[in-house]
């Protein structure tokens, strides 16, 4: 087509203009870019911490005495005994404290004993220990030969009234009374004490219907070197009734009650189907176990010296409190001895009504638990996905 005369887009001026259009083309591609990438960004910066808070953030409601009524689990009633405790203030092995702290759990264990259900024999024990010699294989300690003596722990045992084999198959749950001298200990593992207190007088409140009894331990010593385990599973009289152990313990505080170590496929799979809001985190198992975390729990004395199968729970919120005198009560997130204990409570009912869970435990014993190879953890808060060698599984929680 022709051009007209008064045209005042000259033949070398056109290139120009085309390279203009081009240079705006670009600019609003680099733009369109740009703005793409950053909302990518807080695509990926709100969806991770999202998944942070369902799954390391999120707590049940926290429960009153009368809303959990008698035989569930109240974190108000469990959060009067951690109250008592860190008043007491650190409260180490040879402490006039853990004197106290020890006289107030008998006292409370004595409680349970009588407002259990009619059907159920609670016996309570103020347990002094003997002279004994600590060596352990492997772990924090190895290598090294602790000497104890004149431990007192208190040892509460729930068994059905007219059950007499009960008593000779117990499901262990333990954790420690003491404290390191720095610290009141609200995390470690006072919040272990008190959600064992309120899980015993709710347990009490069950067991009639129970093949199996329910021992719970509170030792002291765990802090020196793991010697409340080690002495109450080599000098006790109730020892070579035990098939299994469930530890309790805080290496931080608050947040989830974590399984960490699990070494019994039947008690995985059940803790899966079971628990109201199971957490599982099996790299914990492997960074623990590898020694890289200067820590080690009673779990390691009831799996190495007595062979039992278990599993092992711990608080890993705000570890940088984790054995310091800022491991204080104010700490404590709301709803967190909840979620522990409501998870203990569904287990205990579960694995002490099952006839099935004391046969796999015996025969686990039997067996070298350091065959177990289960690996398990937890996807978001809605289930937990436990693998095995050989085949896999998928087992939904109930909420
Ligand atoms: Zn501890």
């Amino acid at each position: 087509m022709p051009r007209g005369r008064g045209s005042s887009v000259s033949t070398h001026e056109k290139p120009n203009v085309d390279a203009a259009v081009d240079s705006d083309k670009d600019n609003s591609r680099h733009k369109r870019s740009a703005y793409l990438l950053l909302g990518l960004f807080i695509l990926f910066v709100h969806g991770s911490w999202s998944v942070y808070r369902m799954q390391f953030a999120s707590l049940p409601l926290p429960l009153g005495a009368e809303q959990a009524g008698k035989r569930g689990f109240s974190e108000a009633s469990a959060l009067k005994h951690v109250k008592y405790l860190t008043s007491l203030g650190p409260h180490p092995v040879g402490s006039d404290a853990l004197d106290l702290a020890v006289q107030y759990v008998y006292a409370e264990a004595e409680k349970i004993k009588k407002t259990a259900h009619w059907d159920v024999d609670v016996q309570v024990e103020l347990f002094h220990t003997d002279i004994g010699a600590n060596r352990l294989a492997g772990g924090l300690f190895k290598g090294k030969t602790l000497l104890y003596s004149d431990l007192k722990h208190v040892i509460l045992r729930i068994v059905p009234k007219y059950l007499p084999e009960a008593e000779e198959n117990l499901i262990l749950v333990s954790s420690h009374i003491d404290t390191v001298s720095t610290t009141e200990g609200a995390g470690d593992c006072s919040s272990c004490v008190g959600v064992m207190l309120e899980l015993a007088r709710g347990v009490a409140q069950w067991a009639h219907g129970f093949k199996s009894g329910v021992l719970f331990l509170f030792n002291t010593g765990e802090e020196e070197g793991l010697d409340g385990a080690h002495s109450f599973i080599t000098q006790h009289h109730w020892r070579n009734s035990v098939r299994f152990a469930v530890d309790l313990e805080a290496m931080g505080i608050s947040g989830k009650s974590t399984l960490f170590q699990g070494t019994h496929q039947w008690a995985l799979e059940s803790f899966a189907a079971v628990a109201k809001y199971p957490s599982a985190q099996i790299a914990t198992q492997d960074v623990f176990r590898s020694g890289a975390i200067k820590s080690a729990t009673d779990f390691q004395i009831y799996e190495e010296v007595a062979g039992l199968p278990g599993l092992d729970f711990a608080y890993t919120d705000t570890t940088s409190v984790y054995h310091t005198k800022n491991d204080k009560m104010e700490l404590l997130k709301p709803g967190s001895l909840q979620h522990n204990g409501e998870n203990m409570l569904a287990f205990l009912l579960h694995a002490a009504s099952s006839p099935k869970f004391m046969k796999d435990a015996h025969q686990a014993k039997q067996e070298s638990t350091e065959q177990k190879k289960d690996i398990f953890f937890d996807i978001l808060v809605y289930r937990i996905k436990i693998f095995l060698l050989s085949n896999i599984m998928t087992v939904p929680c109930n909420i």
